[in-house]
């Protein structure tokens, strides 16, 4: 699993003078009702114009122009620009744990050591697709309600025929999974492997879901309810 991080448009703010970011979650109803993921998205306000690299005093110069100009919507068809008072709505979301579409085998080409390499399958199921788009309404009618400004959604979060690029947050998690039973994992409720009596493992790796939150901290009170077990038996 992985935390898809797409964006899912541009909103406008009344007020120029917000400063502050947004975050929604999703509230266990939702994602029970909908059936779909949970997630949060934000709500990033551009502050100030930002351009990189050699040609940035240009590029700034040019933009500056554009948004003082109201030209941006024009623009945007050759460069997106953000003009200050605009922003960006990105997002955090579960992925679902799909064992026919998601899983790491052993494939049959061998390494320098002669061990058989890792194959990673990754895909995005229809359930996933779903969590985008209903996430993405759910957040543009709350934006909406609150009266902060105006929200433009993507054409693929609005449509089923546009093509919706999906990037990654750098959290891969569940690739030994704890479950019950060795069916339906790879490690126990301790973190144990299953069928290795000494075997433990630390890390978002035992994620039985991936949820919408950043793994770390989670990952980290796991391996610390770990130490605290391996220190019982040890004792005993
Ligand atoms: C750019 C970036 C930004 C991130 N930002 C955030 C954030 O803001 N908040 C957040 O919560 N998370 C963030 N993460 C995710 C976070 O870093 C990971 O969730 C976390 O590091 C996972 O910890 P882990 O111990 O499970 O795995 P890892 O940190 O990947 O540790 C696995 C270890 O196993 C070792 N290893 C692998 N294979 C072998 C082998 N065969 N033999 C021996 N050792 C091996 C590796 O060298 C590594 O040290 C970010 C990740 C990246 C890349």
């Amino acid at each position: 699993m992985e935390h898809l991080n797409v964006e899912l448009g541009e909103f406008v703010v009344k007020d120029q003078e917000i400063e502050q970011d947004w975050s929604v979650f999703t509230t266990p109803r939702l994602v029970k009702e909908k059936d779909v993921g949970r997630g949060n998205v934000s709500f990033g306000v551009v502050r100030q114009l930002k351009s990189y690299g050699r040609t940035a005093k240009v590029k700034t110069f040019l933009k500056g122009l554009v948004c003082d100009l109201g030209l941006d919507d024009k623009i945007e068809l050759i460069t997106r620009i953000n003009c200050p008072g605009e922003g960006v709505i990105g997002t955090l979301l579960e992925q679902f744990p799909e064992r026919s579409g998601n899983r790491i085998e052993l494939s049959d080409e061998t390494d320098y050591f002669g061990l058989r390499r890792a194959k990673l399958n990754w895909q995005l199921s229809e359930r996933d697709i779903k969590t985008v788009k209903v996430v993405a309404m759910e957040a543009a009618k709350a934006f909406a309600d609150s009266g902060l400004g105006f929200v433009k959604l993507r054409d693929y979060i609005l449509r089923d025929d546009v093509f919706m690029p999906v990037s990654p947050h750098a959290h891969h998690m569940g690739g030994t999974r704890m479950a019950a039973d060795k069916a339906d994992g790879v490690v126990d409720e301790n973190c144990k492997v299953f069928g290795v009596s000494n075997l433990f493992i630390a890390g978002s790796s035992v994620f039985a879901t991936g949820g919408g939150g950043n793994p770390t901290m989670p990952l980290i009170q796991l391996t610390l309810r770990l130490a605290d077990h391996l220190r019982r038996i040890v004792k005993a």
